[in-house]
């Protein structure tokens, strides 16, 4: 893939009080403390989440489910409303809420979105989209055309190309001055929005051999936003935590932290390069009621946990969502605010006090 990492870090940065703050906010879908442990057991380096010291916990309910999902958890980030599962911008009582992104546009602020799923699925939509339920795949493209972000990378093609009414929201989008590319991270084009849908459907899992699209793609929507010289929100999601998760393996749930990982280190070096900006990273609930627990050695004839052994193993409850509190970690500009423990709509809230505090 031909990324260019240098054109805009080599221009000054001015970063001034005055100046409004960039927003990045990372989700790791199904990411709880467990998960982010794996880093620390599994992983060859210090983990990036160690150079936090602003850390909180959210309380995830949604108002429907005391174990939320990722479409509740999400549209509770995005529009500072808890609501029920399933919903994509929506109150609890199913009418669309103004999402941070289009508060912030009317502010004179870009938008950003990286997913490894579809552009279209429940956390990656809920920052633009104002529909029922997360499964309205084609209706959230709809609204992808209208959103007007200024940044997207992800998968999804299938909705916006191949669609069951026979729409063309490719050709759409490009009307709407939009480069897009459903080959590779090609070089953005700075005079006008840019749009990566690289899959189908939803990009690789890391075991599935994703190379390093979520470090590249994050580095490029950085380094177009940031030559734009306006301030911006971007949101970048760690999508298949979950998927390890839910299908309680091991491995996957390793590589796709270690890769979440990798990413944020993407985001330290950035706003060490330019530090009015706020750094959150949390998730909108746990997958697999996870734990570093004991290693056992397993009897082969019989199948069953002999000798314990010295090593940790990752360990599944069961395959499904969990109600654990979830970390909130947060770096640069008014990232004191997020300590504590409080309820998951409130990240919202709080990063609008962060930009409105001068
Ligand atoms: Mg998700
Ligand atoms: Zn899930």
């Amino acid at each position: 893939m031909a990324i260019c990492y240098m054109s805009c870090e080599e221009k000054p940065v001015q970063n001034t009080p005055e100046n409004p703050i960039n927003i990045i906010l990372m989700i790791g879908d199904g990411m709880g403390l467990a998960q982010i442990s794996t880093a620390f057991s599994f992983g060859e380096e210090t983990p990036n989440f160690e150079q936090f010291k602003d850390i909180g916990f959210i309380k995830t309910p949604s108002t429907s489910h005391t174990i939320t999902d990722s479409a509740a958890g999400a549209t509770a980030f995005s529009t500072g409303q808890k609501t029920y599962k399933r919903a994509i911008g929506m109150s609890k009582d199913s009418l669309p809420i103004p999402t941070i992104i289009e508060t912030l546009h009317k502010k004179g602020y870009q938008s950003g979105l990286v997913s490894l799923t579809p552009i279209t699925h429940a956390t990656p939509a809920a920052f633009y989209a104002h529909v029922k339920d997360r499964d309205l795949h084609e209706d959230i493209a709809l609204d992808l055309v209208k959103s007007n972000i200024d940044f997207f990378a992800a998968g999804g093609l299938k909705y916006l190309k191949h669609r069951t009414d026979q729409k063309d929201l490719y050709t759409a989008l490009i009307a709407k001055n939009y480069k897009l590319d459903s080959i590779e991270l090609s070089k953005y084009d700075i005079n006008k929005k840019n749009g990566y849908l690289l899959a189908h459907e939803g990009l690789p899992s890391k075991l599935e051999g994703r190379k390093a699209f979520f470090q590249e793609a994050t580095q490029l929507g950085l380094n177009y936003l940031t030559e734009k010289e306006k301030p911006f929100f971007l949101m970048l999601e760690g999508s298949y935590i979950d998927w390890g998760g839910h299908a309680m393996d091991a491995e996957l749930l390793k590589q796709e932290v270690l890769d979440f990982d990798k990413t944020l280190g993407v985001v330290l070096k950035y706003i060490k390069k330019h530090p009015n900006t706020l750094l959150v990273v949390t998730a909108d609930h746990e997958t697999g009621g996870v734990s570093i627990g004991k290693s056992y050695l397993i009897d082969e004839e019989t199948g069953e946990k002999s000798e314990e052994i010295d090593k940790v193993s990752i360990n599944f409850n069961n395959d499904q969502h969990s109600g654990t509190l979830i970390p909130v970690f947060a770096k640069g500009k008014g990232a004191a605010h997020f300590r504590g423990i409080y309820e998951n709509n409130e990240i919202y809230h709080k990063i609008l006090k962060a930009i409105h505090q001068k």
